[in-house]
């Protein structure tokens, strides 16, 4: 792919991939290592923030850069989670828009617990076993100074906003992978800042979550048409990804279907799914939390996993996984995402 300017910061790189408008990738290490974008045209506008303000003051130094000067008037969250979000006080002077079930949504996730396991670091035997499985995911974060910024104005339709002669359309398409899913679309540049409605590693919060989300990637694929998508985690991509993406989902909505019964539980259930066309994903492993997600919601039973839980079952199953599909499986290098 042909791009204009290219900044590099310490932490995150930005893409020009259309005049003025910059995708900003972080290497993609794992949970919370996300990518966030800007538009330098009229008044100027952020989509999303990152995980932390470290990262998100890399942005406003490149939107000074750019604009000589200016900064953006608007903010838009692609959703609630914090790794796309939490970076906003950062753009507090700007008008911040979000989905209005992201505040709600937004509860399940605390600022002061997870700084806490973040400073214990991976090793701390005071943390839990899931304490410590985020913060060795988290190892290159600092929250110092995050919180939670109220947003401006909260949507639950589309809006238009106009940035000079430039057409920027925010979608609502949630409920797909949350309930406050905002995509941005440039029709003329063709530019998607797609959020995690668009990334390798998913995870899927409900079945009818899941079906809603096919729907909304069969959107993009048959009417939107986006030339570039910027997606929530790892590299800038076109409708291929976007695809394969489509068809990851789908095939774990049948593949769990095929094998599902009142008896089965998720680590069993998720031994059973075929994904070998999916190796190449980073940590496929974590299927296994999506399955367990699913399984939970489909008894009615609380749906979010138990974290201390979590990290002996993706163990469990990575070894499985190496067992069952060898060398199939690549080692994920998190710089790929920078390559020009
Ligand atoms: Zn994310």
């Amino acid at each position: 792919m042909k791009y204009g300017r290219i900044i590099q910061k310490p932490r995150v790189k930005f893409f020009e991939v259309a005049n003025g408008v910059f995708a900003g990738i972080s290497p993609y290490r794992g949970i919370s290592w996300a990518n966030a974008g800007f538009i330098n045209k009229g008044e100027g506008l952020v989509y999303d923030t990152f995980f932390d303000l470290f990262h998100a003051r890399e942005m406003r130094e490149a939107f000074i850069e750019v604009s000589n000067g200016g900064s953006p008037a608007y903010v838009v969250n692609s959703h609630y989670n914090s790794d796309h979000a939490w970076g906003n006080k950062v753009f507090e002077d700007a008008c911040i828009i979000m989905h209005k079930e992201a505040s709600r949504e937004r509860l399940t996730e605390n600022i002061a617990w997870m700084d806490n396991v973040i400073r214990r670091g991976k090793d701390s035997p005071e943390s839990t076993s899931g304490e410590r499985f985020f913060a060795a995911e988290f190892e290159g974060f600092d929250l110092e100074g995050v919180e939670w910024v109220l947003p401006n104005i909260e949507i639950k339709d589309d809006i238009n906003i106009r940035l000079g002669d430039t057409e920027v359309m925010i979608y609502n398409v949630a409920p797909a992978h949350s309930d406050s899913d905002l995509l941005l679309w440039m029709p003329k540049e063709k530019v998607l800042f797609a959020g995690d409605v668009v990334f390798n590693g998913c995870t899927a919060y409900s079945e009818e979550g899941t079906l809603n989300w096919v729907k909304v990637l069969d959107r993009i694929i048959d009417e939107i048409k986006p030339e570039i998508v910027v997606p929530g985690h790892g590299a800038i991509c076109g409708l291929n990804f976007v695809k394969e993406q489509r068809d990851y989902l789908l095939n774990l909505i049948s593949e769990f279907n095929k094998h599902y019964n009142d008896e089965i539980d998720a680590l069993s259930l998720t031994k059973q799914i075929d994904i070998s066309r999916f190796l190449h994903w980073i940590q496929p492993e974590r299927l296994y939390v999506t399955v367990d997600i699913l399984l939970k919601s489909k008894r009615g039973l609380p749906p979010l996993p138990i974290w201390n839980e979590v990290p002996a079952k993706l163990e469990d199953m990575k070894a499985f996984l190496a067992g069952k599909y060898g060398n199939q499986i690549k080692p994920w290098d998190p710089m790929s995402v920078w390559k020009e």
